[in-house]
Formats: structure tokens, sequence, C-alpha cells
């Protein structure tokens, strides 16, 4: 794989302060593909001072040319869209296919959306006697993880310059080389220099020493729970906007009118794809008493045709996480039915089997922490009022989902949940809804309108 040596900071690719490098793995087989270069401090605070050197032209461009970068950005992300599918697959590991229908198409999606909304958004509105301007929060800090490499970058970066704010970008480790040919991308774009600057490293150092620059005005981070809660306690020392998606365990609730097939299928699907990395996916199922061995064996039955069809977890460690929790799950009692610890046989790589458990109580383990691996648990419910008290008894509310033979009855149902989407019966991706965690899942909105205020402050003129 073809690596930058250097970080891409106001409009060119600079030699890093120090010489550390971070080696990236294939998470398939295990090889070295590439070294990227690991940033200090001195980095991050280059970075910053180019994105704030910029900020003034940016946050003064007419929204019409900033929607027009975004469009061109969009372009060159299209144009370059296999590039992207097999970068990802590379470092993340993932199918070749999954990459292209969903690395490489929602981050696309995603960045067109914001093409048009910079274009239409109402950033001026009259309220009496007063103007209220949406003026950009001014310089961001953008630091992502590698589960959706491109989609986290895209979903916090086209909203911000959108909003005329600067930016500087963290990657996850794991993943910098989408980040770098996203960089290359931004440039091809002709968005001007200083907008936006990527600097690669350890979180603990350069995501530490971004988050907590004085010249940042915002944080928007996407990861763990504890890492967010880390940040958000160095922004508000620093007195710092924060915003924060992180981590789910979201309920799939199958009613007793639902269609049980279909339910099962999809949840299975759902929870198995991109490797069960997924932090809205729908990693407990809820299925009432009458059917509830029928919706196992089939969750159980769909889960082992998965065998060979998904790729390895991202990492070594987050392998052993993963089979940690799945032999906690057999620990505390839960009826393993497919999958298990084992990786799979004869294969390189870190791999999981697709893992579905049975005879999952509330409070067990595997039922209340991420997993972010792929392993179903399959819970029972005596009644609708049990099921809502289990589908919110976790600390998250990031996502879920609810099945009903009526419409109106999974709606009444889903306004019942303490999360920030849910689909209905099946209902699909939408690039505009807002996106983001009630409770420990998160502070503030990813994608749409909602994701654009998210980088906005307002200012009235009275008149
Ligand atoms: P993480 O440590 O929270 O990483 C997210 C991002 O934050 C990465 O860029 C990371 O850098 C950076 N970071 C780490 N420590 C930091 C610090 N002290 N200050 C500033 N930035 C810091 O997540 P992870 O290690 O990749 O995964 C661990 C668990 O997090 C997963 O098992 C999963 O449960 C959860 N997770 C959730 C999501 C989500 O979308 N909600 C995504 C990924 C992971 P490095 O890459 O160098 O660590
Ligand atoms: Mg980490």
């Amino acid at each position: 794989m073809k690596a930058h040596d250097g970080m891409y900071i106001d409009g060119a690719w600079r030699a890093a302060a120090g010489p550390d490098t971070i080696a990236v793995l294939n998470p398939a087989d295990e090889q070295v593909i590439a070294q990227v270069p690991a940033g200090s401090a001195e980095d991050v605070d280059a970075a910053v001072r180019a994105a704030r050197a910029a900020l003034p032209a940016w946050a003064a461009t007419p929204p019409s040319e900033r929607a027009a970068r975004l469009a061109a950005l969009r372009d060159v992300l299209t144009a370059r869209k296999d590039e992207i599918a097999e970068t990802v697959t590379a470092e993340l590991g993932a199918p070749l296919g999954f990459s292209q229908k969903v690395h490489a198409a929602s981050p696309i999606a995603v960045c067109g959306s914001y093409a048009d909304l910079a274009a239409s958004f109402p950033f001026e509105e009259k309220v009496g006697n007063s103007t209220v301007y949406q003026e950009p929060i001014g310089v961001v800090a953008a630091i992502t993880p590698w589960n959706y490499p491109l989609h986290q970058i895209v979903a916090k970066v086209a909203p911000a310059l959108a909003a005329g704010c600067t930016v500087v970008l963290k990657p996850a480790e794991d993943t910098p080389l989408t980040a770098q040919l996203f960089a290359e991308a931004v440039d091809e774009a002709g968005v001007p220099a200083g907008v936006f600057n990527l600097v690669t490293g350890l979180g603990p150092v350069t995501g530490q020493a971004l988050a907590e620059h004085d010249g940042v005005d915002m944080v928007s981070f996407t990861g763990s729970t504890a890492v967010g809660r880390s940040i958000a306690a160095t922004a508000g020392a620093g007195l710092k906007k924060v915003s924060l998606e992180l981590g789910g365990k979201s309920a799939n609730v199958i009613l007793p009118s639902a269609d049980l097939g279909k339910a099962v299928a999809v949840g299975v699907a759902n929870v198995m794809a991109n490797s069960g990395q997924t932090c809205s996916a729908w990693t407990r199922m809820l299925v009432d008493a009458d059917r509830y061995e029928e919706a196992v064996e089939l969750a159980a039955q769909a889960a082992a045709k998965y065998g060979d069809r998904i790729g390895p977890l991202v990492n070594a460690k987050q392998q052993a996480r993963v089979r940690g929790y799945i032999e906690k799950g057999v620990a505390e009692g839960a009826r393993l039915v497919a999958g298990g610890p084992e990786a799979p046989a004869g294969k390189k790589g870190f791999h999981v089997s697709p893992t579905v458990f049975a005879d999952v109580t509330p409070g067990m383990t595997i039922a209340q922490e991420e997993i972010f691996g792929p392993v179903l648990t399959v819970l029972k419910y005596q009644d609708e009022d049990d099921a809502v008290r289990i589908a919110n008894g976790t600390v998250y509310g990031l996502a879920g989902a609810v099945w009903a033979g009526d419409e109106a009855e999974a709606v009444a149902f889903a306004r019942r949940l303490e999360t920030g989407q849910v689909d209905i019966n099946g209902g699909r991706f939408n690039p505009l809804a807002p996106f983001g965690g009630y409770k420990h899942s998160g502070v503030g909105r990813e994608l749409g309108s909602h994701g654009l205020a998210e980088f906005l402050q307002t200012k009235s003129l009275q008149f």
C-alpha cells in the first residue's frame, strides 16, 4: 500500500517533527502493509496553527463556495471509490464487496448531502426585531475510530467545512491509510490550504495533545465511552464545545405480531456486518416467550451461514477482547447456539466465529457491555412493559429496531425507547437522519442538518 511519510498540514505533506512511526497491519493476514508517522505535540501544534490561520477566510467564504468545494470533494471520492474500498479492505480487513457497498459508498453520500446542505442551510434568519446568524464555532479537532474509517471522518469533516470551520483530524492508528487518501482527495478538491489538516498518531499522545490544545474550539470524537469520558473532561477544562459518538448495546425488539423470520434474518445480518464492529449494531435480540425457541434456532442457522462471509476483526487486541466476552458468556451460564471462543480453524488473521447466545438474562455481562464483535445475544421478554424495561436497561442508547405486524404499534413502542435511532420493520439507512446517543452513547448528533448545527454558534443582532 502507498503511504505518505508525512503529515498533511497547511495544504502540503510535511515531514513529522519526530522519528516515530506506526506499522499498519492487514488484519486478514497479519502482514505489515505500511508505515505512517506517529505525530507528537509539535505536529499537532503546527496543524492547529495552520487551521487557526485559515479560519477567518474560510469562515467568510460564501456558503455557496463552501458547497462547491464539498461537491468537488464528493466527485473526487467518487472517482477514487475503488481505491478507497481497496484501502479499507487492506487495513480494516472488511470483505471487498462490503468495502465497496458501505465503506466507500456511504461517505460519498454523506459528503454529497453536505454539499447540498451547505448551499441550502439557513445561516441567517429573522426572529422578531433580530437577525440571528449561524456562525462557525472555529477550529475543530476531529478524532475518529477505525470501524468505519472513512464514514467517521466524512461525518465530521464535511459538516464542519460546510459550517465554515477549519479542521485538524487525528484518525485511528489502525486505519491511517484511508485518512491519508481522504487528505489527498481534499487537496484535489481545491479546499484552501489550512482548512483541513491531518496528523496521524497514537490516541494518548497525538489525540490527547489535540483535544487539550488551546487553539481548538471544539472536539468532535467518535470511539469508546471510556476515551469519550476523558475527552469530555479535557474539553470541559478548556471550555471547548464537545460532541461525542460513543458505544452502544442496541436492542432489536421483535413484537409478537412481527414477521419473525424476516426480523431474525435482518437482525443477524445487522450484527454480523463489518464483523460486528458497528457501534449501532442490534446486539440484543428481544423475543416473546412463545416464539423464543423458534427465534433462537433461526438465529443460530443464520449465523452459521456467515462463517466464511465475514472478515477478521481489526487487530489482535480486539480479537482477544471479543473472545474473552464469549468465554464470559459461557461462564455466566448463557447457552452457546452458534460459534464460540475458538477462532475458526485453518484461517490466518484476527477472526472470530459468528456467535449466538441464548438464555441470556439482562444482567449478564454479554447483555450489558459493548462487545464489538460478531456476537448476538437473544433475550426473552414476558410482555411489552418487560420488553421496554430490558431494552432500556443498559447505560447505552444509540440505536435499535422494532418489528411489528402493524407500523403504528411499532412506532408506539419505539417512542418508549431511550435511544437516538430506531429502524421500524427494517427501515433503510437515511444519510440525512440525525444519528447519536441518549445516555452514555454520546452527546450531540451527526449527519443531516442536525449534524451541521453542531459546528455552529449563534449571534443575534437587534434592530
Ligand atoms: P478508542 O480508543 O476510543 O479510539 C477512538 C479514537 O480516539 C482513536 O483515534 C484513538 O486513537 C483515539 N484516542 C484513544 N485514546 C485517546 C486519548 N486519551 N485522547 C485522545 N484520543 C484518544 O477506541 P478503540 O481503542 O479503537 O476501540 C476500543 C473500543 O471502543 C471498541 O472495542 C469498541 O467497544 C469501542 N468503539 C466504539 C466505536 C463507535 O463507533 N462508537 C468505534 C470504535 C471503537 P488510537 O487509534 O491510537 O487508539
Ligand atoms: Mg485505542
